[in-house]
């Protein structure tokens, strides 16, 4: 049975940690993980938005 990703909310995408306050370390180079969008595919879903229910 599959379920909403818990790790991205279901949109498939995740904020970068690369954004905002002290995670901010990538400020003159494009972040590897972003590409510099600030926001990257959830790696627990791939993208999806889905999740496998793993009880
Ligand atoms: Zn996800
Ligand atoms: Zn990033």
């Amino acid at each position: 049975m599959k379920h909403k990703c818990g790790y991205c909310g279901g949109t498939g995408i995740v904020e970068c940690d690369c954004t905002g306050g002290c995670g901010k370390k990538y400020a003159d180079e494009d972040c590897p993980m972003c590409l510099g969008k600030g926001v990257h595919i959830c790696p627990e879903c791939n993208g999806t938005g889905k999740a496998e229910d793993d009880e």
